[in-house]
């Protein structure tokens, strides 16, 4: 383990399975990752499902909660009220233990801004939901060379009220737009680059200790076949994987690859 931070995989499942499909999808992989963890007394990595909403139930109920974990891939910041459409951190606490903030197609598409992250980045830490705040860069800012600056901006805007603090929840996905879904993730040198880069920074915002513990995930067309490069980075904990996390077979090598790297730690 670096510095005590377990590794972490989550699954992204986005808009993808209807609840049969997601249920045999988390069969299959369970069935091929049953002896992962059991070597040592407590888990030795961190694997979590963020399915559709409409699945959460259902996997809650069929899933090894010795092994695996659930997260949503979204979450309003308000309690309850007349927000059409939209789920409450008081109706995903029992269960889910993990949460998707600030996705770069939630800021892209769904128009969500730096408030807003920061709103249910707030919302997750105060109903004791781990928040995975996305951050990334799209091709244009890295085609000026401006990466840093614009992800320590997300970083400043998403934690602005957690100045100073020590031994948050907290968890980073450093997600660069261009290697979301295109099959052309970033080289392992880059996404280390990066998430130093953030490490360093959350040492000025947050604390050193927090930033010494938190998490720091890679994603963007992580693999089976480049996992192994991101998690041989000093920097890098772990990876958020969109497409690969719906292909059991290959989930279940990541999740094994990652598995015996970590007993190596
Ligand atoms: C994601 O959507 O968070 C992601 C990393 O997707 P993909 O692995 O498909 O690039």
């Amino acid at each position: 383990m670096k510095n005590n931070r377990k590794p972490l995989i989550a699954g992204n499942w986005k808009m993808n399975t209807n609840v049969n499909e997601g249920l045999n999808l988390i069969d299959d992989i369970q069935k091929q990752t049953s002896s992962i963890n059991t070597s040592s007394s407590s888990p030795i990595i961190d694997v979590v499902f963020c399915p559709p909403f409409i699945t959460l139930k259902k996997v809650h109920e069929i899933l090894d909660s010795n092994l695996f974990s659930i997260g949503a891939q979204n979450m309003h910041w308000e309690e309850k009220g007349a927000y059409t459409g939209e789920i409450s951190p008081l109706m995903l606490k029992n269960l889910v233990d993990y949460v998707i903030i600030g996705h770069s197609e939630r800021r892209q598409l769904f128009g969500e801004t730096d408030e807003i992250v920061r709103k249910k980045l707030e919302a997750a830490l105060q109903h004791d939901i781990k928040p995975i705040l996305c951050v990334g860069e799209s091709q244009e800012i890295r085609s000026r060379s401006e990466e840093q600056q614009f992800i320590s901006s997300q970083l400043d805007a998403a934690l602005a009220n957690l100045k100073n603090s020590n031994g948050t929840q907290l968890i980073i996905a450093y997600e660069p737009i261009w290697a979301i879904g295109t099959g052309n993730a970033a080289s392992a040198e880059q996404a280390q680059e990066i998430c130093v880069f953030i490490r360093n920074h959350l040492a000025q915002i947050l604390s050193p200790v927090t930033a010494d513990t938190t998490r720091i995930l890679y994603g963007g067309s992580t693999t089976a076949a480049n996992i192994k490069e991101f998690l041989a980075q000093p920097d890098i904990d772990g990876a958020l994987v969109g497409g690969a996390s719906l292909k059991a077979l290959e989930f279940t090598s990541i999740l094994w690859q990652t598995h015996e790297m970590a007993k190596k730690l």
